[in-house]
């Protein structure tokens, strides 16, 4: 419990609409280590000496949570992850 990674982009922010950098806490993978990921870095879906948990094609979208920098109200965010690679961060508004 409470294991996520952070994964850092530069986003819009649903809420003041600045483009901001992102700081963003996700459970999707491999969060036992508490990894600091930006976006086009590689994901990593398990531990290297466990089973293979790769999705179909290295695509997954995780769920991810967020407090703008600027404002400081938070919003939810959807990991984009495309052929293994973090591709960008999407905010997810209302
Ligand atoms: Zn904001």
């Amino acid at each position: 419990m409470g294991l996520f990674n952070i994964v850092r982009g530069d986003t819009t922010c649903p809420r003041c609409g600045q483009q901001i950098e992102a700081e963003v806490e996700t459970r999707l993978g491999w969060t036992h280590e508490l990894l600091t990921l930006r976006v086009g870095d590689r994901y990593t879906w398990n531990h290297p000496e466990m089973p293979s948990l790769r999705p179909d094609g290295g695509n997954a979208a995780g769920d991810g949570y967020c407090e703008c920098p600027a404002c400081r109200r938070d919003f939810f965010v959807r990991v984009v992850v495309e052929a293994d690679v973090i591709r960008r961060l999407e905010p997810i508004v209302g």
